[in-house]
């Protein structure tokens, strides 16, 4: 009894900070760009179970960038993959920009993936034989509509490759192709962008400007951004960081330095930390 208690206002404290369950945006009508509830991920069952989720409650406003952190195998994988509606929770609902995706059929599911939703990835994920120019009308044309060029030269100009349309990938930095990639990922006007350890393949200098660009989306664009790593420094980019542990969200932080952050991270792998959790 006193603990349920206890667990209501937690949760009120969450919902006032817009991270937990019941939040006020709702009250008002407004929709999350990102809305998870009772979010479960098993494999397998029975004793040998795995719980990599244990239920996730989250509800990101529109226009955010949340970093999401962990120790290895804390889940964020699976986090990122049941958000972005490439698995299927065990349990719960997941909402992008309103919608309900939970129980979606596959290829409604694709529909939204390719027209709502934008993703960058560690290794950058350009079809090589495509020009820049290509790669970043591809949703477009993946999505059935007509391929916007002046849309996609408004976007290679925002990442600063106004006049790299006509080149391959392969003729690319490591650091150019992963600002093509954003420039894919923001075409579509997407309601979320998820990436994934977008900074992982690159030196520190253009980690920074790769950041920087995904910080100015959220700023200048009203994109959302999600993203996974395991990074603190690109964590400080974020408006907040989300701490897995054990398929758990166990922590958080708002705008938080990148010290701050990795001392964060650095108590959550403490053995202290495992004592507790197990
Ligand atoms: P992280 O990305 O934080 O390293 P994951 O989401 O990859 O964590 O994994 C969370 C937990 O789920 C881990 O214990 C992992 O071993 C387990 N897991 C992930 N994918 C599978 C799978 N396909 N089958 C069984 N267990 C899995």
């Amino acid at each position: 009894m006193g603990l349920r208690k206890k667990k209501r206002r937690d949760e009120r404290t969450a919902s006032a900070q817009g991270w937990g369950p019941a939040a006020p945006q709702q009250a008002l009508g407004q929709e999350w760009a990102v809305e998870l509830r009772g979010v479960r991920r098993q494999y397998g069952r029975g004793t040998g179970a795995v719980h990599a989720l244990r239920g996730i409650d989250l509800a990101l406003p529109r226009g955010s960038f949340t970093a999401v952190m962990g120790p290895s195998g804390s889940g964020k994988s699976t986090f990122l993959q049941c958000a972005a509606g490439l698995d299927r929770p065990s349990g719960g609902t997941v909402r992008l920009g309103g919608t309900e995706i939970t129980g979606m059929g596959e290829n409604k599911l694709t529909a939204l993936r390719r027209t709502r939703l934008g993703f960058v990835f560690q290794a950058f994920n350009l079809l090589p034989s495509l020009t820049v120019e290509q790669n970043v009308l591809l949703p477009m044309r993946l999505a059935g509509h007509r391929p916007d060029r002046r849309r996609s030269a408004e976007m290679l100009a925002r990442v600063g490759l106004g006049d790299k349309g006509g080149r391959r990938p392969g003729q690319l930095s490591g650091g150019q192709q992963q600002r093509v990639a954003i420039a894919r990922a923001l075409v579509t006007q997407p309601d979320v962008v998820f990436a994934d350890e977008p900074t992982g393949a690159l030196d520190t200098t253009t980690a920074a400007e790769i950041l920087g660009l995904l910080r100015s989306a959220v700023d200048t664009m009203g994109a959302t951004v999600v993203m996974v790593t395991h990074d603190p420094s690109a964590a400080a980019y974020a408006d907040r960081t989300l701490f897995l542990a054990d398929g758990a969200i166990v922590d958080r932080l708002e705008r938080a330095s990148a010290a701050e952050i990795g001392d964060r991270l650095k108590a959550l792998t403490a053995p202290a930390f495992a004592g507790v959790a197990a």
